[in-house]
């Protein structure tokens, strides 16, 4: 896979919001499922990330990641069908794979890709046994159905946490998204900034030209936003005309240059009426992480806060 590629599929597999979410039942009853029909002592769901796996549900492993470097499922994932290793300990590719060489001593692989509805490949569903064996075709059958059953929830799932019009997360998936974020900052010791953002007199803009136009300009606003973020970056329609872009990672000089880059693209845009184009514009607050806050609320207040200077003092503007 090209540099390119991988870097569209990183960016597919953060939209679908899966990675270091809690443990969840629809996805363990799969493996549940994968454990009991097909009669191996560990079955996973496995998102493979740029440095590591990172499993969604797993029966008998007892943990929650490995790197990247020892996965079998990143192989299957980027192979064609599925994948069925009989004995890893006489595999070339895997003979001192540390998963094989240690903990928990895997010898039999089945595995079937996860692929987005575009193809781009996102993890796999995988059996594993600590002793060689086979997998008789019906079996192999089975752990394709539960793959696509898999990927339907994950499908579900994105569709439930978008907002229809933009595409922009909805409120409460946003607010999850932050609060992950906010814990990862403070794991990681790195920094992490917020955006709230709000439409120019917006109210006028729906009185004057029609609510359609008001549509189209929010759909408009909200591409224009997310033309500028990064991969990890997340844009979240909090109401109306209101949006809020978590960005981890970055100090507020870097979270002032991107909504600066934002609210130029924003101020650009040309909306067609039937009485000829209008423009529009939006006022941002942004915000940085301190150690005393204590929920996304608390950074999110700060940015809103920063929000209402930039209305005050003449919108279009970008505030802190
Ligand atoms: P300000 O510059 O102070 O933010 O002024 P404003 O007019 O943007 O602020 P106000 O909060 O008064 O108005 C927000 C407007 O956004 C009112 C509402 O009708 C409109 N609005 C909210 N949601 C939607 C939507 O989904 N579509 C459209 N077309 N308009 C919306
Ligand atoms: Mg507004
Ligand atoms: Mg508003």
């Amino acid at each position: 896979m090209s540099r390119e590629d991988e870097e569209l599929r990183l960016r597919k597999l953060h939209q679908y919001n899966l990675l270091d979410t809690p443990k969840d039942d629809a996805f363990d009853r799969i493996t549940r499922l994968v454990s009991a029909l097909l009669d191996v002592p560990i079955a996973a769901i496995t998102l493979v990330d740029r440095d590591r796996q990172w499993f969604k549900s797993e029966q008998g492993l007892g943990i929650e990641e490995t790197p990247r470097s020892q996965s079998f499922c990143a192989h299957t994932m980027t192979g064609h069908g599925p994948m069925v290793i009989k004995d890893a300990s006489a595999d070339r590719r895997f003979v001192d794979n540390p998963l094989v060489t240690g903990h928990p001593g895997i010898r039999f692989y089945a595995g079937v890709p996860l692929r987005a509805a575009d193809g781009t490949p996102l993890g796999a569903l995988c059996a594993i046994d600590s002793s060689p064996r086979d997998i008789e075709p019906h079996q192999l059958k089975l752990l394709a159905d539960l793959a696509n059953l898999t990927m339907e929830q994950f499908e579900l799932r994105l569709l439930a946490s978008l907002d229809g019009l933009t595409g922009a997360m909805r409120r409460s998936s946003f607010m999850a998204t932050a609060a992950r974020d906010m814990v990862l900052a403070a794991q990681k010791g790195s920094p992490l900034s917020c955006l709230m953002i709000d439409a120019d007199n917006f109210k006028s803009l729906n009185d004057q030209f029609g609510h359609a136009v008001g549509d189209e300009a929010l759909v408009a606003i909200a591409k224009a936003i997310n033309d500028q973020l990064r991969r990890g970056d997340s844009l979240g329609r909090l109401g109306g005309e209101e949006f809020c872009v978590s960005l981890p990672g970055a100090e507020l000089s870097g979270a002032l240059a991107v909504a600066e880059r934002m609210r130029a693209a924003i101020a650009a845009i040309r909306l067609q009426t039937d009485t000829g184009e209008v423009g529009i514009t939006a006022s941002f607050g942004a915000a940085t992480l301190v150690s005393s806050d204590s929920s996304p609320s608390d950074l999110i207040h700060r940015a809103d806060v920063a929000l209402y200077e930039a209305k005050n003092s003449g919108r279009n503007r970008v505030a802190a």
